[in-house]
């Protein structure tokens, strides 16, 4: 590892678990990293950022509530960026430019498929929520098999603004927040909202629980606890938090920056415990 420097922002951020996962990482190949949490209001997440990258900065993770803003200052985006319309990995080029990416699809998919073992073709999937995070998800489940997806958004125009971009009439459909008692039953139920973090419940029905569903909520500790206790009180028979997304999407982040891809197990046990 270099004398490079690394960093999340956001606002807040002091209960981010990016700087000691990627400790954790860097300790794997016997290295030290300099990965600091910097809080950034979103008026000066710009001239955080510029200032960051013009002092040896090399890599940072965005977190809420940057991610747009992030994609909007970046020279260039890859493809899941752009179809995310945010970012959460910015890299500093050779020549100086920044190149934004998101993982979020591709850890998510990872901690479902590597992890969890779940083998996503054929799934009836309902999505909730409309935002950045199911922005990056969408596509890879669909990538990944699932045979339909269904967006409810407490806004609709955001659902119906995201099968749109996604063009697949076919597999991917919206509805009503209000229908969610009569649309039906899936089994697998991802919840990309962000009202666990605000403290908000969600009143979900339990006719939306398969026989054999899986329920996977995007958040983690405390802010999934809600979405996880109606899951397995409606009788899901798996029910998972997004903690290993995270360390998922922070291993993209740690091979894009390092060139070598680290083991994630452990490091979820670790936090896990
Ligand atoms: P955004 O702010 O972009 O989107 C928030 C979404 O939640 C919107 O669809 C919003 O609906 C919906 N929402 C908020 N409150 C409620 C409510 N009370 N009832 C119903 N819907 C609600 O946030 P993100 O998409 O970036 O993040 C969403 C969640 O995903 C967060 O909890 C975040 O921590 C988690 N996440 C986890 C990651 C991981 O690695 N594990 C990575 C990325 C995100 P509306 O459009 O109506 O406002």
């Amino acid at each position: 590892m270099t004398d490079a420097r690394y960093a999340v922002f956001g606002h807040p951020i002091s209960h981010s678990l990016s700087p000691r996962i990627h400790a954790a990482f860097a300790q794997q190949f016997g290295q030290v990293v300099d990965y600091r949490a910097i809080d950034a209001a979103p008026a000066a997440f710009d001239a955080a950022v510029r200032a960051f990258f013009a002092d040896s900065g090399h890599g940072a993770n965005v977190t809420l509530p940057h991610k747009a803003a992030a994609l909007a200052l970046a020279d260039e985006a890859s493809e899941a960026a752009r179809r995310a319309r945010s970012a959460n990995v910015l890299t500093r080029l050779d020549d100086g430019r920044l190149a934004a990416h998101n993982t979020d699809g591709d850890g998510l998919v990872r901690d479902l498929t590597a992890r969890h073992e779940v083998d996503l073709r054929g799934h009836d999937a309902l999505l909730l929520g409309a935002g950045g995070a199911a922005r990056g998800v969408a596509w890879v489940l669909l990538d990944a098999g699932v045979r339909s997806l269904t967006i409810v958004n407490r806004t609709p125009a955001a659902a119906d603004a995201l099968a749109d971009a996604i063009g697949e009439p076919g597999r991917v459909r919206t509805r009503y927040w209000d229908d969610l008692a009569t649309i039906g039953s899936f089994d697998l139920i991802l919840n990309a909202t962000s009202a666990g973090v605000l403290g908000q419940a969600l009143a979900l029905p339990t006719a939306l629980v398969g026989s054999r569903a899986l329920c996977y909520d995007l958040s983690y500790g405390e802010a999934a606890f809600g979405f996880l206790a109606w899951a397995r009180s409606s009788g899901a028979l798996f029910a998972f938090d997004g903690l290993g997304m995270l360390v998922e999407t922070a291993a993209d982040a740690f091979a894009l920056w390092h060139g070598q891809r680290p083991d994630t197990d452990a490091v979820y046990a670790a936090l896990r415990g």
